[in-house]
């Protein structure tokens, strides 16, 4: 079976993501060819895709496509999978990633399965495990169709160790399909320092940090365990803070080594996003909130007392590392 990867990157900065899935299409291709899409892209990139498990990859320079585009993408990629014959597509839960697969889907006549935890070959049967109902069950979803799409949350596989002695082709397009959009301007967020998803302990505030305000206790805390501070859903919808930062079934995936959720409660939605967690650490005045069923450590008790003390008295500690 051929899968494709559709690589996401950003000025040529390769998405872990990307090399996550490659690993993953490599374990369900098998010997099989395993091809990376890389799109608005320069030809120098595709080598690490090729030492990340990719056989072959195909090049839409930057000159050629101009950034995301839902429409040309697509075209584009249909185009690859026809050629190629893949019988599965990859790519990453993110925004584009989840704008591009149910349209390539609908243009392949294919079957989609988005935000993906697991994707089995159970021999030749293509198996996509994902969070339904809010993130409270799990579902596995087969596809009657040749040909599916799916998108893989972050951080659930591990990428492939960079073998740089791998070879393969590397071909580039010449041309971008044409486009019925325009896209007339892009702004970047600033967001400068670690990702979230690359993040080895992250510092969430909720609703209970009570605004915006409530991040600049969560800051110092994040700083000194060299963390990045995350939000659940509520703090983003009220604008506290940029919905860049929000984890959950429709935010980020997470999967730190230690994770503090702050006035957290532990709605399913939130836990889709950062259950996997090594070890949460909750924060709350309520000592029933469901976020304590899910967390290894507790403290019950007012953010606004508990950050500080706990900042206070990690900063004390010898620094014998
Ligand atoms: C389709 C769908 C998708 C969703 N996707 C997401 C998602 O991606 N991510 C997400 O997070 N949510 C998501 N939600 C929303 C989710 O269901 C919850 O509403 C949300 O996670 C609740 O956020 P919260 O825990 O911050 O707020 P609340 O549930 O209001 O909890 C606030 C907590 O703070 C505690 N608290 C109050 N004051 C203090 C204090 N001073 N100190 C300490 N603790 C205090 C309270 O006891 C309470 O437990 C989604 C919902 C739907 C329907």
């Amino acid at each position: 079976m051929t899968v494709l990867v559709i690589v996401e990157h950003a000025d040529n900065k390769l998405a872990t993501a990307s090399f996550e899935q490659l690993a993953l299409a490599r374990g369900i291709a098998g010997k099989q060819n395993v091809i990376a899409l890389l799109i608005g892209g320069e030809r120098p990139v595709a080598q690490t895709l090729l030492a990340r498990g990719a056989d072959s990859v195909i090049v839409g320079s930057a000159a050629v496509f101009n950034g995301y585009n839902s429409d040309g993408w697509v075209t584009c990629a249909a185009q690859v999978v026809r050629e190629h014959n893949a019988s599965l597509v990859l790519a990453a839960h993110t925004p584009s990633g989840a704008d591009l697969a149910p349209r390539l889907a609908f243009r392949l006549n294919a079957g989609c399965a988005t935000g993906c935890v697991k994707i089995e070959n159970n021999n030749g049967t293509l198996l996509f495990t994902r969070a339904a109902h809010g993130g409270n069950v799990r579902e596995t979803l087969h596809f009657k169709t040749d040909t599916a799409v799916a998108t893989v949350r972050a951080g659930v596989y591990d990428a492939l160790p960079a073998d740089t002695t791998r070879r393969g082709e590397i071909v580039e397009l010449s041309d971008a399909p044409a486009s019925r959009i325009r896209v007339i301007e892009r702004k970047r967020e600033d967001s400068a320092g670690l990702r979230l998803e690359d993040a080895k302990v992250i510092i969430a505030g909720g609703r209970g940090i009570n605004g915006p305000e409530g991040f600049e206790v969560l800051k110092p805390l994040a700083e000194l365990l060299g963390g990045v501070v995350g939000a659940s859903r509520v703090p983003c919808d009220l604008g506290w803070c940029s919905h860049a930062m929000q984890i959950g079934l429709t935010g980020k995936t997470v999967t730190p080594e230690l994770y503090i959720a702050v006035g957290i409660s532990g709605a399913s939605h939130h836990l889709a996003g950062c259950g996997n967690a090594k070890t949460i650490v909750a924060i709350n005045t309520d000592k029933d909130a469901a976020i304590f069923r899910e967390a290894k450590f507790g403290v019950v008790g007012d953010f606004a007392k508990v950050v500080p003390a706990l900042t206070a008295a990690i900063s004390a500690l010898p620094k014998t590392i």
